[in-house]
C-alpha cells in the first residue's frame, strides 16, 4: 500500500505535525515478544539484537527502513522524511493507539507532542496530542504573492446572466477540481450545475488560495474538491433519481455548493471527514474531536475571501472547524493575506453550531462546508446580513429533526 497513498500524506503530516523528532511506534498487535515496535529505547541494542529494530530519533524502537506490504498486520510502511521509512502501527477511530501514542491524520500511531516540539509554525494541542497550526502567527515569513492574475471575483454580466444556471466549467481550474461524486460519472456530472456568480466566486477564491498560499510549507498541495451543487434544471441533486440528497429549500437553482475542506495528511482535498465523527460505535455526523486533518490556514483563507463578496448569503461548516477558522482569520487580515472586510463580514456570514441549536449546521458538515448565495438583485444586496437572516441553512426553515432521512443518501448526509 506504500506509494503516493502513504508517502505524501505521511510526509506532509509529519512535517506539519512537527514530529521532526520522529514519530513513534507502539507495540504492534502481532508482535508477541519484547522488544517490540514502539518500545522506549536509548540505543539500538535496547531494541534487541537481530530483531531488525533500531532506536529511532524519537526514542522508540522502529524498523530502519521498510517496503510496502512488509510490515505485517496492523502496521504500514510510513515515510518519515525525505528518504526515511519505518514500519509504524496503524490506527483509526475504531482502533486507537497504545499508551502514550496518538493517531495522526496519516493513520500512523505517533508520539504525543510536547510543547516546543512542533516546529516554528505549529503548537502542541493538548486535547489531541498532535501539532496544530499556530494561528497567532502568519503562516509563512515569505512575502505575500500579489496574485494579480487570478480571475475576477464578481460577475458583472448583469443580473440575469449572473443568475443563469450552467454546468460548472471547466472541471479543473487553478485551485479547484469538480470531480464526479454521489453517483456522477466523469462524462455526466449531473449534480454540478451552479449559477454563474457562484462559479465565479469559487474560481476566484480557490485561485487566490493556490496563489497566496504557495509558500506555505504544509497542506497536501492539491486543488479544492467541489461537491454537490444543483441539477441542470435547478432541482436538488438526486431529484432526477427520485432521491433528493439535501433538505428542501437548499441546493436549488444553483445557489448552493458543497465544497471539501483543505486538508493535511490526505492525498487530495476532496469531500471527506476531517475528524472523528463516531460516538458509542455510531456515526453522529459531526466532529466529536478536533479536526486534525484540517488545513486551518487554507480554509480560513478561502472562506475569508468568499465572504468579501456581497453575493454570499451564508457559509456553514462543522462546529469544531468554525472556531479554528475564526481563530486564524485575524492573522490573515492583519498580515495582508485578506482584506479587513473579510474579518468583519466573517462574523455574520460564517456559521457553525458548536452545540445543536436547530439551525441545520450541526450535522453533516464534518466532510464539507456549504456556501449559499443570496438570490437578491445585486444592486440592492445589503452590505451584510443580520445574524438571524444569515444563519439558517435552508430558506424555508426545515426542522433539523427531519435530517435523519439524509443519513443514507449521497449528498447532504454522506459523500460517496
Ligand atoms: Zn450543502
Amino acid at each position: 500500500m506504500y506509494s503516493l497513498r502513504w508517502s505524501l500524506p505521511c510526509l506532509v503530516t509529519l512535517v506539519i505535525a512537527g514530529c521532526s523528532s520522529g514519530p513513534e511506534a507502539a507495540g504492534a498487535p502481532q508482535a508477541p515478544a519484547a522488544p517490540a515496535l514502539g518500545d522506549a529505547c536509548t540505543t539500538d541494542a535496547a531494541c534487541g539484537e537481530g530483531s531488525g529494530l533500531v532506536c529511532l530519533a524519537s526514542g522508540r524502537c522502529g524498523t530502519a527502513t521498510c517496503t510496502t506490504g512488509a510490515c505485517g498486520e496492523g502496521a504500514e510502511c510510513f515515510l518519515l522524511g525525505a528518504a526515511t521509512r519505518s514500519c509504524l502501527p496503524t490506527c483509526d477511530a475504531e482502533r486507537p493507539c497504545g499508551a502514550g501514542l496518538v493517531c495522526a491524520t496519516s493513520g500512523a500511531c505517533v508520539a504525543r507532542c510536547s510543547e516546543g516540539a512542533c516546529g516554528p509554525d505549529a503548537t502542541c494541542d493538548d486535547a489531541s496530542g498532535l501539532c496544530v497550526a499556530d494561528v497567532t502567527k502568519r503562516p509563512s515569513a515569505a512575502p505575500i504573492p500579489a496574485c494579480d492574475d487570478v480571475p475576477a471575483r464578481d460577475c458583472t454580466a448583469g443580473t440575469a446572466a449572473c443568475a443563469s444556471l450552467s454546468a460548472f466549467d471547466p472541471k479543473l481550474g487553478p485551485g479547484y477540481e469538480d470531480y464526479p461524486l454521489n453517483g456522477e460519472t466523469a462524462s455526466n456530472q449531473w449534480r454540478s450545475f451552479a449559477r454563474e456568480d457562484l462559479q465565479q466566486i469559487v474560481k476566484w477564491s480557490t485561485a487566490l488560495v493556490a496563489c497566496r498560499g504557495k509558500h506555505w510549507a504544509f497542506g497536501n498541495g492539491a486543488p479544492l474538491g467541489l461537491g454537490d451543487m444543483s441539477e441542470s434544471n435547478g432541482a436538488i441533486p438526486g431529484t432526477a433519481r427520485g432521491q433528493p440528497g439535501h433538505p428542501a429549500g437548499t441546493h436549488t437553482n444553483g445557489l448552493d455548493m458543497d465544497i471539501g475542506y483543505y486538508q493535511i495528511g490526505t492525498k487530495d482535498n476532496r469531500l471527506r471527514a476531517v475528524c472523528d465523527h463516531m460516538a458509542g460505535g455510531k456515526d453522529v455526523y459531526h466532529c466529536v474531536s478536533e479536526p486534525t486533518a484540517l488545513d486551518t490556514w487554507r480554509n480560513a483563507l478561502v472562506l475569508g475571501a468568499m465572504v468579501t463578496s456581497r453575493r454570499v448569503r451564508v457559509i456553514g461548516m462543522d462546529g469544531k472547524v468554525g472556531p479554528r477558522v475564526m481563530a486564524a482569520l485575524p492573522a490573515l487580515c492583519r498580515d495582508g493575506y485578506l482584506d479587513a472586510t473579510a474579518c468583519t463580514r466573517a462574523r455574520t456570514l460564517l456559521t457553525f453550531e458548536e452545540t445543536d441549536q436547530g439551525y441545520g449546521w450541526f450535522r453533516f458538515h464534518h466532510h464539507h462546508f456549504h456556501i449559499s448565495m443570496s438570490s437578491a438583485a445585486y444592486a440592492s444586496a445589503p452590505a451584510s446580513f443580520a445574524p438571524s437572516e444569515g444563519r439558517m441553512l435552508w430558506r424555508d426553515g426545515v426542522p433539523a429533526s427531519s435530517l435523519e432521512r439524509f443519513e443514507a443518501l449521497g449528498g447532504h448526509g454522506h459523500v460517496d
